[in-house]
C-alpha cells in the first residue's frame, strides 16, 4: 500500500495555531497522536511547539515510539519518563516560556485541566482549542483512502464467505462471530466496532446487540459491520432475508430504503452540504410515509475512528470536499416488521464519489 504522508501533518496543524490563539499545542487524544506521529501505542503526550515537536511516553513504549516515528518520517524529540512525575517534569521543561499553550478542550477532563493549570503549567496561559487535529483528519490522503478501501474489501469478502450460513438458522451471536472471524482471517486487525446482527423484531432497534435469538425464515436481518486495516475503519450495512419476506410491507421497506440510499449516494459530491445528502435520503422515505421510522441521521465521516467528522445529518454544518470519507445509511424501523438499513462508505470526489463497498444492495434472499 502507498505510504501515508504523516510528516506533512504537524506543519499543517501549526498553520491553525494563529486562528486558535495559541503558540503551542499539547495533544492528548491518542487517536490524534496516532494521526500526527504514526505512534500506535496507548500512552503518550505530544507537545507541538512552534519549531519542533516533543513526544513524551512511558517505558513500555521506549523502542516502539522511536521506530514508529522514524518509520513515519516524523521528527520529534522523544522523552521517556518511567513515572508520571518524570513525564510531567519533561513537559514542564519543554513548555517553559511558551506563552499560550493550547489544550484539546473536548479531550481534557475537568480534573486534568485543573492539574495542568495549577500544577503542570502554572506560568502558561492555557487556551481551549476545538478540533484542530480533527479538522485535518477530515480530508484523507491517497494512502488513507487505500487503507479504508482495503478494509471495506475485507468486510465485503468476509460477508460473501459466510452469507450462506444464514440459512442454517444460526443465532445472531453465532453469525456475528463468524463474520468477525472471517474479517480477521482476511487481514483485519479487528472489527471496527461491535458487529450488529439484528433479526426479526430486533431489527427495529438500529443498534441492537447480537443475542442468542435464532434467525428464522421470512425475517429481515440487518447486518452492520466493518474491519480495521492499519488503524483505518470500514463501515457497511446490508439487509437480508432467509427465504421470501414474510410480508409485503417488509419487501417494500427494502425497496424504499434501497432507493433512498441510492439517492443519497447520487447526491454526494464535493461542494454539496452534508445536510443536502441527508435531505435526499429523507425525502424518499418520507414520501413512502415512514419519515418517523427513519430513526437516525443519514451518515458520518469514517477514518481512524468509526464515527468522526464530517457529519451527514439534518443539522450538519459541513460541506463535502474531495477526500472526505462518509457513509450513507438510511433505514426504516417498524416494530411489527423489523428493520432495514443499507449503508456504504465512500470517498468524495469533485465529480461525485467512489463507493468502497461492492456487495449487492437490493434484497438478498438467502
Ligand atoms: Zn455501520
Ligand atoms: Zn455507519
Amino acid at each position: 500500500m502507498r505510504p501515508m504522508d504523516v510528516a506533512a501533518r504537524i506543519p499543517r496543524l501549526r498553520q491553525a495555531f494563529a486562528g486558535a490563539e495559541c503558540d503551542a499545542l499539547l495533544v492528548t487524544r491518542m487517536v490524534n497522536i496516532r494521526y500526527l506521529t504514526g505512534f500506535t501505542g496507548s500512552a503518550a503526550l505530544v507537545l507541538v511547539r512552534p519549531d519542533d515537536v516533543v513526544f513524551v511516553t512511558d517505558g513500555r513504549y521506549r523502542d516502539q515510539s522511536a521506530s514508529e516515528l522514524a518509520g513515519a518520517g516524523v521528527e520529534a524529540r522523544i522523552r521517556v519518563g518511567l513515572t508520571a512525575g518524570a513525564q510531567k517534569e519533561s513537559l514542564q521543561e519543554e513548555a517553559a516560556g511558551l506563552g499560550r499553550l493550547g489544550l484539546e478542550a473536548a479531550a481534557v477532563s475537568w480534573a486534568q485541566q485543573r492539574r495542568y493549570d495549577t500544577d503542570w503549567f502554572p506560568d502558561a496561559e492555557l487556551v481551549a482549542t476545538e478540533s484542530l487535529v480533527e479538522e485535518l483528519r477530515k480530508v484523507k490522503d491517497a494512502g488513507e483512502v487505500e487503507r479504508m478501501a482495503a478494509a471495506a474489501t475485507i468486510a465485503d469478502e468476509a460477508l460473501a464467505r459466510v452469507l450462506h450460513r444464514l440459512a442454517a438458522a444460526p443465532t445472531e451471536e453465532e453469525f456475528a462471530l463468524e463474520l468477525d472471524f472471517e474479517m480477521r482471517r482476511g487481514g483485519a486487525t479487528a472489527p471496527s466496532f461491535e458487529t450488529i446482527v439484528a433479526s426479526g423484531p430486533n431489527g427495529a432497534q438500529p443498534h441492537h446487540r447480537p443475542s442468542n435469538r435464532r434467525i428464522g425464515a421470512g425475517e429481515l436481518v440487518v447486518v452492520d459491520f466493518g474491519a480495521i486495516v492499519e488503524g483505518y475503519c470500514s463501515d457497511m450495512t446490508r439487509t437480508f432475508c432467509v427465504g421470501q419476506p414474510a410480508s409485503a410491507t417488509a419487501r417494500r421497506m427494502v425497496d424504499v430504503v434501497a432507493e433512498s440510499q441510492r439517492a443519497g449516494v447520487d447526491a454526494v459530491r464535493a461542494g454539496v452540504e452534508g445536510k443536502a445528502v441527508d435531505e435526499a435520503c429523507r425525502a424518499i422515505i418520507a414520501e413512502a410515509g415512514w419519515a418517523e421510522a427513519f430513526l437516525h441521521s443519514t451518515g458520518h465521516g469514517v477514518g481512524l475512528e468509526i464515527h468522526e467528522d464530517p457529519r451527514v445529518s439534518s443539522v450538519s454544518t459541513d460541506t463535502l470536499v474531495a477526500g472526505h470519507v462518509v457513509t450513507v445509511e438510511p433505514g426504516v424501523y417498524l416494530p411489527e416488521h423489523g428493520g432495514v438499513r443499507i449503508e456504504d462508505t465512500m470517498v468524495v470526489t469533485d465529480e461525485g464519489c467512489l463507493v468502497f463497498t461492492n456487495a449487492p444492495k437490493e434484497l438478498v434472499v438467502v
